[in-house]
């Protein structure tokens, strides 16, 4: 399991490999760092369950998308076109179908609605679904707190 979070105070990213114990996690860039819970858990059949940083419960799932290397394939895709004019049409097209499948391929990640910390490695119950802005909102907007 990797979890990714962040340091509030200066937003450098926490990579951790299992749930924190309770107190601060320590913040290599400032003195700083992220106060976890410490009441990370998973589900009996080993899938995610309660977020080890902030005690939620509620998680969305979503593709483990690399912004670069998809930024990166589009561009070898577009320089590949225009060197090879004739076939521009064409190298757009497998482009595409191959971005398609990488997408397709690629693994899930949990992220949790409060902290929004990232889970990967670990499976994910089958109640959590995609994004959902309705709970986001609650979160951000109507000061919802996990339940501990
Ligand atoms: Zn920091
Ligand atoms: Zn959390």
């Amino acid at each position: 399991m990797e979890i990714n979070t962040y340091c509030p105070e200066c937003e450098n990213g926490i990579f951790l490999d299992r749930f924190p114990e309770k107190g601060l996690i320590h913040c290599h860039q400032c003195s700083k760092g992220r106060w976890a819970t410490g009441t990370g858990g998973l589900n009996p059949d080993g899938s995610l369950y309660k977020c080890g940083i902030c005690g939620g419960t509620e998680f969305y799932r979503r593709k483990d998308f690399n912004t670069k290397l998809g930024l990166w394939i589009i561009g070898l895709g577009f320089g590949l076109a225009l060197i090879f004019h004739t076939w521009f049409l064409k190298i757009l097209i497998a482009m595409a179908i191959l971005d398609f499948i990488l997408y397709w391929l690629l693994p899930e990640i949990g992220v949790c609605y409060y902290c929004e910390s990232i889970y990967r490695g670990v499976p994910l119950p089958s109640k959590v679904v995609g994004f959902d802005l309705k709970i986001h909102d609650e979160y951000k907007f109507k000061n919802k707190t996990p339940v501990e």
